[in-house]
């Protein structure tokens, strides 16, 4: 499956892939500002590979619209790797207490326990440039 973004009428990207098992494109709001995040697990070869795009920044007004394509390329990832052992069921249990995706919809996860939520690669990112100041 592949979705077309557009942000105030223009198209910021495709997303997905021709053998998606599990594609998230999703916004997420902090007091700092708004992000368009998209990721997605595919199959190629037999083998779970996560890609994700690089994070779009929003502005307070800005239109989002998500639209099924019919295009044949998506855009570009920033990231891809190889998923590991393919048959762990329990990674949809670990979810980011920040953006809440499961642990199949983001690049990377680090887990909490009882006195620590998990977070996200993606949340740390994002965390590390408000501290830095960049938002
Ligand atoms: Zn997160």
């Amino acid at each position: 499956m592949l979705f077309d973004v557009y942000i105030n009428g223009r198209l910021a990207g495709t997303f997905g892939h021709e053998h998606s098992e599990n594609l998230s494109v999703s916004v997420a709001g902090t007091v700092e500002g708004n992000y368009l995040f998209a990721g997605v697990v595919c199959r190629e070869n037999g083998k779970l590979f996560h890609q994700s795009w690089d994070q779009l920044e929003l502005g307070q007004t800005d239109e989002v619209r998500i639209v099924a394509s019919d295009r044949n390329a998506p855009t570009q990832p920033a990231k891809k790797f190889e998923m590991g052992r393919t048959d762990r069921k329990a990674w949809e249990a670990n979810v980011c207490e920040f953006c809440q995706r499961n642990e199949t919809q983001v690049p990377k996860f680090i887990p909490g326990d009882a006195h620590r939520p998990g977070i996200c690669s993606d949340c740390v990112e994002l965390c590390n440039a408000i501290i830095a100041g960049k938002t």
